[in-house]
């Protein structure tokens, strides 16, 4: 038996005339049903979203903070469901499903928080400049218009709650349209709002097929985009809209630099063990994990056989099991594009230190050197379970190599010394330098987004807020 499950249109739960099938990349079950909006129904959406825009920016931060909180709240009360559906759509471990319902439960938290000391204004005195006599200037934010959020399949609940919880902390209103392999823990998040006292029409969520996408981004009501996803799609959406207002989080191979002083046993285990997680951790689908490592010369051969020894003690399995690391990907589709790349790596001269097996959409975790610079695993995000260890002589030969890539999204870098640190902080090209560690770390409450080809513009929450609103100016005159 499985649930149908209506989508939120202007903060009420409707159907609509077709429906489609979410299925669980493990075993194919079906998971949930869900119900797709009509043209008009997408149509009442936007409407009502447009309508109330002014009502919104208008209610009180209290009572949008208290939203917040209540839903953030509510995640935590409802955390093992929530985990076990993310888990079950996404075939994301169940353990690293807690996680990102911990990540919302926090996005919500800080929303509360941002909404509540958002918008206080700077006031500046004009005397100090001629003309200015008598007069007061003061700035406050408002919001650009509705928002559209575009949200991907790989953190389904907290990849949305980063599109509303901003939106709703800036009084902005949202049409969120959740990934079409994973919309049931977006819809989740409705069913939180809808507790609260927001206006009727401030969100929506609409999992609207791709193909019928074009139509709801060209919206003129719907000034600004906020997407996360692919380069392909997300360019073409900038493309097709060159006056709107875009936000892209897109992709990236993080790299993970493990330098020279980074080399006592132990630096090296944790090195190996912190490495191995995180390019396996959902399966590699994550924007930030680790695609590339690039070793030091000088610890090269001692760190390579911990990061296999590591990469092969990650428990591969069945998603729902607490004990497993790493599950299926997405999809079979997504897995053998993953095989296709590492076959390709191998055939060009890579050596392949261990897995490069598909059973299914489940691809075994696996670590190549010595991989040609021009394949496509060399050049492209892969986003499975595949790691590459590259050697670079000394810091500044680790660092080049690192910004040796289209994309630029963090980058992480093991060493113990400040000066290293403040030097690999100005010279690596991505939006985030995490030092003592991989590049999977993201703060929610801080700008993340990327440099290069891994997007355009920041998102975190405060920064999401900006993104939303703009600064507009009051002069007061004859004072
Ligand atoms: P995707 O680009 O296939 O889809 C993203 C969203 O765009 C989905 O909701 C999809 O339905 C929608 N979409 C597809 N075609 C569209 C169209 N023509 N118009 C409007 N919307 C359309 O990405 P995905 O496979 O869901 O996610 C994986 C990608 O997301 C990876 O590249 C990953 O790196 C990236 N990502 C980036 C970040 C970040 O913050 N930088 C975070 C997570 C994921």
């Amino acid at each position: 038996m499985t649930s149908t499950h209506a989508f939120w249109l202007a903060g009420r739960q409707v159907s609509g005339e077709d429906s489609f099938d979410v299925t669980s990349p493990w075993d194919g079950r079906v998971v949930g049903t869900v119900s797709v909006p009509t043209d008009a129904q997408i149509e009442e959406a936007v409407a009502a979203a447009y309508a109330v825009r002014d009502e919104f920016a208008a209610t009180p931060a209290h009572v949008r903070a208290a939203a917040l909180d209540h839903v953030s709240r509510r995640l935590v009360e409802r955390t093992e469901e929530i985990a076990r559906l993310i888990s079950a759509e996404n075939g994301k471990p169940v353990k690293w499903a807690r996680g990102e319902v911990g990540r919302a439960v926090s996005v919500f938290r800080f929303a509360a928080e941002e909404a509540r000391r958002f918008n206080g204004g700077e006031a500046q005195r004009l005397d100090t400049d001629l003309g200015g006599q008598g007069r007061l200037a003061f700035t406050r934010r408002f919001p650009k218009g509705v928002v559209l959020g575009i949200a991907p399949f790989n953190f389904p609940l907290n990849l949305c709650a980063h599109k509303i919880a901003p939106a709703i902390a800036a009084g902005a209103p949202i049409i969120l349209k959740p990934a079409p392999a994973t919309p049931l823990s977006g819809l989740v998040i409705g069913e939180l709002l809808a507790e609260t006292e927001l206006p009727a029409g401030a969100w929506s969520i609409l999992p609207v097929p791709n193909d019928r996408m074009p139509a709801l981004v060209q919206d003129p009501r719907l000034p600004v985009i906020s997407f996360t996803g692919s380069e392909t799609v997300g360019y073409a959406i900038m493309d097709s809209v060159p006056r709107k207002h875009c936000t892209l989080e897109l992709g990236g191979n993080g790299a993970a630099v493990v330098l020279g002083d980074f080399a006592s046993e132990k630096d090296l285990d944790w090195a190996a063990t912190r490495i191995a997680t995180f390019s396996n951790y959902q399966g590699g689908q994550s924007c930030i994990s680790v695609q590339r490592v690039i070793a030091d010369a000088s610890v090269y051969d001692r760190l390579v056989p911990r990061i296999v020894a590591a990469v092969e003690a990650q428990v591969t399995g069945d998603p729902g099991d607490d004990a497993t690391d790493v599950g299926p990907l997405v999809s079979e589709d997504a897995a053998k594009r993953v095989e296709t790349w590492v076959d390709e790596a191998v055939a060009a001269g890579a050596a392949l230190l261990t897995g490069g097996k598909r059973d299914g959409a489940s691809y075994a975790p696996t670590v190549l050197t010595d991989v040609p610079s021009d394949v496509t695993l060399a050049c492209e995000e892969v986003f499975g379970p595949v790691l590459t260890v590259q050697k670079a002589d000394g810091e500044a030969a680790a660092f080049a190599a690192v910004n040796d890539s289209k994309y630029g999204l963090q980058a992480g870098v093991f060493t113990h010394d400040l000066q290293t640190a403040f030097r690999a902080h100005r010279a690596l090209e991505v939006g985030g330098v995490v030092i003592g560690d991989v590049p999977s770390y993201r703060a929610d409450q801080m700008p993340y987004g990327g440099a290069k080809q891994s997007g355009v513009g920041r998102e975190g929450v405060k920064f999401a807020m900006d993104d939303y609103t703009y600064e507009r100016v009051m002069v007061l005159t004859g004072l």
